[in-house]
């Protein structure tokens, strides 16, 4: 490919060193960090700097009949920015500009690849906060954030991703740019084409600035761990918490198998002997303490055998670093569990109301056992929203399918409480049965009709929603 007609095309309009053709970095872009998701070769990935370098992508790629992969950091999980043989990986991390913040307004204008922190702490340094925080949020974009939605531990009080969007710049499949949203504190003009590209994935458009609104920096948070032998209690201890009307700033559940992972991985202290540990911050200022004190009552009224607030900001961070190195510990539980680079994990996402997790935990056990495959359970409790991490061994057949029947079975149940299959992690081809199953033929066609209104070729990110 690397002479072909499209690549001269491509150089010409974004210069040699932002088109590259180097198969070890083919390769590195075909996938995101979803395991068991195909994907395929690029022939070409492109690191626009512009808008106007974008849309000279797509209307190359479009003049080609070529698909177009756009792609943040590649930390999904979902396989939504795996690439399709022959692409175009359209790889937005060059755009990594924060272009304006404006502490009257409450707002930032950024290109799509700033990184989530980076993000963070410049708005910090300027007495304001941007809340969505993915495990991620150290590597993953902002642009990626938007096209998956995604969530993090302080949604529970602060709301996901689409809160803060306020409007965006969209390169569209006909290669125009069209603008959505506002800038003001109000706005109600016209549909609100602004949340249909949030969570898109990549098959409307392609995102090349977006407008976040931004909130005051929030005060100190008080932490606090409460231990529980059973982790359906947990779930009970999260619905009890809701129903007092308390609005914690973070509500944290991991399990049995997570606390033990953590500690193989990095010895924390954390006790692997109990089968939950909540972690619960609040943030309420001068009621912050009454508030702690109250959600440590109500977990020793569901069950807790432990209840212990951190007794300073260096033990919260410690605490809080537990539950972001559950990922890595898992994946190190995973190759510990089956060697030779054999280990896979595979990450669920479900969300369920929140009277119905206990339900769900109770039920992803018994899946587990039923199936005969690992699971551990990890994830943003005060949502509903639970990540089963399912361990499979690769290179085993059945080890495989007992996975995916753990999976889909986990889907089956999460949709039989009231939930949703996906609660930030995204469709991408991953769910996209079970996104079919979730919104019926109805919801199906109406995807289908605005999918085929954008983007007619079907060129932008295929395969992937539906
Ligand atoms: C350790 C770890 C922890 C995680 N924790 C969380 C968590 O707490 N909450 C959560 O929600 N997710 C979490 N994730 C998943 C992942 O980080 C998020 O889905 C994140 O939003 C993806 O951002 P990215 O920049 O990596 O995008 P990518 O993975 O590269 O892409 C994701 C999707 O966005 C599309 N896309 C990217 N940029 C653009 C653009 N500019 N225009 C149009 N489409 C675009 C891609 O085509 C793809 O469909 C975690 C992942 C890891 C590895």
């Amino acid at each position: 490919m690397a002479g072909t007609p499209l690549i001269t095309e491509l150089r010409a309009a974004l210069g040699a060193d932002a088109v590259l053709t180097d198969p070890d970095l083919l390769r590195m872009h075909r996938r995101d960090e979803a395991d068991l998701c195909a994907a395929g070769t690029p022939a070409v990935v492109v690191r626009p700097r512009t808008t106007e370098e974008v849309v000279a992508v797509v209307r190359a790629a479009a003049g080609h009949g070529v698909p177009v992969v756009p792609q943040g950091a590649r930390t999904g999980l979902a396989g939504a920015a795996n690439a399709v043989d022959g692409a175009v990986v359209l790889s937005m991390v060059a755009m990594d500009e924060i272009r304006e913040i404006d502490p009257v307004s409450r707002i930032a204008v950024v290109q799509p690849g700033v990184v989530n922190a980076a993000l963070a702490r410049a708005v910090a340094e300027q007495g304001l906060y941007y809340p969505p925080d993915p495990g991620s949020w150290e590597s993953s974009t902002i642009g990626g954030n938007v096209s998956t939605n995604a969530g993090g531990m302080c949604c529970v009080k602060y709301g996901v991703t689409t809160e803060y969007v306020l409007g965006l710049e969209v390169v569209l499949a006909s290669g125009e740019v069209l603008r959505t949203g506002r800038r003001t504190a109000k706005g109600v003009a016209g549909y609100d084409l602004t949340r249909l590209f949030v969570g898109s994935e990549g098959t409307l458009g392609v995102i090349t600035e977006v407008t976040v609104g931004l909130r005051p920096a929030p005060e100190q948070s008080l932490t606090l761990v409460a231990v529980f032998d059973s982790t359906a209690s947990a779930g009970d201890a999260v619905a009890r918490i809701a129903a007092q009307g308390l609005t914690p700033s973070l509500l944290e559940l991991l399990d049995r198998t997570h606390l033990s992972a953590i500690e193989a991985y990095r010895p924390m202290g954390l006790r692997t002997d109990a089968e939950a540990l909540l972690l619960a911050a609040v943030d309420t200022g001068d009621r912050a303490p009454g508030d702690l004190a109250l959600i440590g009552e109500v977990c020793t009224a569901a069950g807790a055998d432990e209840v212990y607030a951190a007794t300073d900001a260096v033990e919260a961070a410690a605490l809080l670093q537990a539950r972001r190195l559950a990922h890595p510990a898992m994946e190190h539980f995973a190759a510990r569990t089956y060697p030779q680079g054999n280990g896979g994990l595979v990450i669920d996402d479900v969300a369920v109301p929140r009277a119905a997790l206990a339900a769900l935990l109770d039920g992803v056990a018994r899946i587990a056992v039923e199936c005969d495959v690992p699971i551990g359970v990890v994830g943003h409790a005060g949502d509903g929203n639970m990540h089963p991490n399912i361990v499979v061994d690769r290179a085993d057949p059945v080890s495989v399918a007992r996975g995916r029947r753990a999976f889909d079975e986990i889907m089956r149940l999460g949709l039989a409480l009231g939930g949703t299959c996906t609660g930030e992690h995204g469709v991408g081809l991953l769910k996209r049965d079970w996104l079919a199953e979730e919104i019926g033929p109805v919801g199906v066609r109406v995807h289908q009709a605005i999918k085929s209104a954008l983007d007619p070729a079907g060129l932008l990110n295929p395969g992937k929603v539906l």
